[in-house]
């Protein structure tokens, strides 16, 4: 098997940034051609994991390739009915049904982080119902605060790291770990950049652009997603020399906050209205690439120490991270004018985090909206009005 690695700099095609974008958005919306093209490129084991807590990076080093399951067809989620409450979050619900009716039998494996009650539940049901070749669970600590949460996920990272091994046939060494962790940083360091310049000139890289190019890089090997960021960010300056334009300040500056971006047509929305989102908590945004993993010392520790550093979210308690602070801090630092809640029905830590979010927000003045979405299943009619009145809301009060 080839172990993914530090690959040969190749000369850069120079592109435009629509062509450049086009290939990131055939990606995103199209991830069983995305990893099928990419497995047969190389002959590795691609190993799927549910958004976003399971160290990449692991998985990476010991040969395999990781892939988010991000979960985009609902057809088959009445299969996944037989088995789960309806109550379940849709984004379980559908990326079971997906297993179920053979939408991933791409994948050789499966790695479920458990954060909250349902991943819980739906791990040890997917592994009696449809088990892949590889399935196991990631247990994450609740209190990330505790003094024992870091040598918890030590032994979470151990167990797994011989699990990987034993699949895979292959040792993982400190070093291979450690060439990991320098890809992965080297990435999420190219997509905080790419997110800062969508920030700051969202005239040429709006919303659902940026959001796909962030979503496609759990999609394929980052190998192949760093040469594409590469080139897009070398479209996207050329193309800001060529408009000459200076920090855009009209649009409307939203913060998103929830888990994932569901409905993706929300970004459209936020485009057609003439507002940027400027930061986010979602784990298929910001949350995804905000730290990095130190690059000296013990890389089972450093993996850790980001694990536990990451921006806060409803799953986890953190009394030195608290999440209304952090979201408070991020408006004023982003100088954003509301935030919008996207909250997936049924989902509990959310919605146990929201009476508590929106109290600190009402107190400070900041103007909120909450919608409440299902994966593939949403009136898209009632959002774009809804986030219509809000902006114009917000562009009332500027
Ligand atoms: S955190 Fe929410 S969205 Fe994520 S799996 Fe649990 S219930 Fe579903």
């Amino acid at each position: 098997m080839e172990r993914p690695g530090p690959q040969p700099k190749k000369e850069m095609q120079a592109i435009n940034v629509t062509e450049a974008l086009g290939e990131f958005q055939q990606i995103a919306r199209d991830p069983a051609a995305a990893v099928k093209k990419a497995a047969s490129e190389k002959i590795v084991r691609v190993i799927g994991h549910l958004p976003t807590d399971v160290p990449e990076e692991l998985v990476h080093s010991a040969g395999a390739y990781p892939f988010g399951v991000v979960a985009y067809d609902r057809r088959q989620i009445s299969q996944a009915d037989a088995h789960l409450q309806t109550w379940a979050c849709s984004l379980m619900r559908c990326a079971f049904g997906m297993a179920l009716s053979g939408g991933l039998d791409y994948l050789q494996g499966l790695i479920v982080p458990t954060i909250c009650d349902t991943t819980r539940t739906v791990y040890t049901i997917w592994k009696k119902v449809r088990p892949f070749h590889f399935m196991e669970n990631f247990l994450m600590p609740r209190q990330l605060d505790r003094p024992s949460a870091k040598n918890y996920l030590l032994g979470e990272m151990g167990r797994l790291k011989a699990r990987l091994e034993q699949f895979t046939g292959r040792k993982i060494t400190a070093q291979d770990l450690g060439n990991s962790i320098r890809l992965y940083n080297r990435h999420r360091a190219l997509l905080r950049r790419l997110f800062e310049f969508h920030v700051r000139h969202p005239e040429i890289l709006g919303n659902r652009a940026t959001y796909d190019v962030i979503k496609s890089s759990f999609l394929i090997p980052k190998e192949n997603h760093q040469e594409l960021l590469n080139r897009l960010i070398n479209a996207l300056e050329q193309e800001l020399l060529k408009l000459k334009t200076g920090r855009e300040k009209t649009r409307v500056r939203v913060i998103l906050s929830g888990k994932l971006w569901e409905p993706p047509a929300l970004m459209d929305v936020l485009d057609e209205v003439g507002a940027v989102c400027v930061g986010d908590e979602l784990c298929t945004g910001w949350r995804y690439i905000a730290n990095d993993v130190k690059e000296n010392g013990d890389p089972y520790v450093a993996l850790a120490e980001r694990q536990l550093a990451r921006p806060p979210f409803a799953c986890f308690v953190n009394k030195k991270q608290d999440r209304k602070d952090a979201l408070l801090k991020k408006v004023r630092e982003t100088q954003a004018d509301g935030v919008i809640f996207v909250h997936l029905k049924f989902c509990e830590p959310e919605n146990y985090d929201y009476p508590y979010l929106k109290e600190g927000l009402d107190a400070a003045g900041v103007p909120t909206l909450r919608l409440e979405t299902e994966v593939g299943n949403v009136s898209l009619g009632q959002i774009k009005t809804r986030v219509g009145a809000f902006i114009e809301m917000l562009e009332g009060a500027k």
